[in-house]
């Protein structure tokens, strides 16, 4: 079932500046957890504030369970809105504990029907011994798992994060990040959250739009962005991708390394980039070999190797963490690619 629709939303800040949002397009679905993943000045936050009523769209429509939020001749403010939002910097109270803090949007409860409300929920984030104390007396995990308490206490539809994990440290944040899903899984809350991190994107949402200059390139599961990514900008900036230079023959797309099989009818002699990702790329040294590693970057759980072709063409090989060869290594170097993907040249 749908929850959340934009239709053809666009949002200018001012009239000689391009838009910050182009034509936004896209459904949520109830219990979903989708990924908006761009490059900084996408249009992230301004499409989380557009959903959230802090802007309105200059044309285009928000439409919530089929009742229009934003949209010609139609406005809903954000606190009739049904939204929870978790900012960026957290946004806490300092003056307020952590279960005012929690309990701030649940005035409509009354003075006895807060209380418990904002230990149910600190309970749900783990936080149930922290009540009392104030925001400079926690780590930055347990103040956004205040937050996010916060924006679930009144039990919101969806639930809106700009750049949640953004300011914690590397292993704190995959921990949240699983702590997140589980709670939202939980409550059976949809979640919207924006991120220029492509891994974060991939492990927590069930879909992921990727946002270019304001417009949507692709909307659609982690596996297919990375996989079959629609646009030379998604597959560039979805993971590491190398471009082939290839010509359309009968027997395939000739490459430098190899023929792939083409699964599209294209003009003989067309000239077209295949993409491969590191893990595409395979190779064995070989004195005869005509590739040479140029470089290693050593990922901890992959060495990611650079192989320079006799083109003058670079290529990127992932390869078993303990492989070490060393720069100059002469490798023969194969392509195994199981969906061919290609862009015009
Ligand atoms: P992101 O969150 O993806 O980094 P934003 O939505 O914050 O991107 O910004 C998108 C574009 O809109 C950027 O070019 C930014 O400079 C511009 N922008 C954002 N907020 C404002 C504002 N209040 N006034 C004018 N321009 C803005
Ligand atoms: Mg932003």
């Amino acid at each position: 079932m749908e929850l959340l629709t934009l239709e053809d939303v666009t949002k200018r800040y001012a009239p000689a500046q391009p838009p910050a949002v182009d034509g936004l397009t896209l459904t949520v679905a109830q219990g979903e957890i989708l990924a908006l993943l761009g490059p900084s000045g996408c249009g992230k936050t301004t499409t989380l504030r557009l959903i959230a009523g802090f802007e309105a769209p200059d044309s285009g429509r928000v439409v919530m369970r089929g009742e229009t939020m934003a949209g010609p001749g139609s406005w809903i403010p954000p606190e009739r809105r049904g939204i929870g939002i978790v900012f960026q910097d957290y946004a806490l109270f300092p003056h307020l504990t952590v279960a005012e803090n929690v309990g701030f949007g649940l005035q409509h409860l009354g003075r006895s029907g807060r209380p418990p409300r904002a230990r149910q929920i600190l309970e749900l984030v783990g936080l149930e011994t922290f009540a009392s104390r104030y925001p400079h007396e926690l780590s930055g995990g347990q103040q956004q798992r205040v937050a996010l308490a916060r924006a679930l206490a009144p039990a919101p539809a969806l639930i809106l994060l700009d750049e949640p994990f953004s300011n914690l440290d590397a292993d704190l944040r995959a921990q949240m990040r699983e702590e997140v899903e589980r709670i939202l899984r939980n409550t059976g809350t949809t979640g919207i959250f924006v991120t220029h991190d492509q891994e974060e994107a991939f492990t927590l949402a069930d879909r992921v739009g990727v946002l270019n200059e304001g417009r949507l390139e692709q909307l659609d599961a982690p596996e297919t962005i990375y996989h079959h990514p629609a646009t030379l900008f998604v597959a560039e900036f979805v993971g590491a991708a190398d471009f082939l230079p290839g010509l359309v023959t009968p027997y395939g797309i000739v490459t430098e390394l190899g023929v792939f099989a083409d699964t599209e009818a294209r003009r003989l002699g067309k000239k077209v980039k295949v993409m491969l990702r590191p893990d595409d790329v395979t190779f064995v040294p070989s004195s005869v070999g005509d590739g040479t590693i140029v470089r290693r970057d050593f990922r901890g759980s992959e060495n990611l190797y650079c192989i320079r072709l006799p083109s003058g063409q670079r290529v990127h090989s992932s390869q078993a963490s303990a492989t070490l060869y060393p720069n100059g290594t002469r490798v023969r170097a194969e392509a195994h690619v199981i969906h061919v993907v290609t862009f015009p040249a």
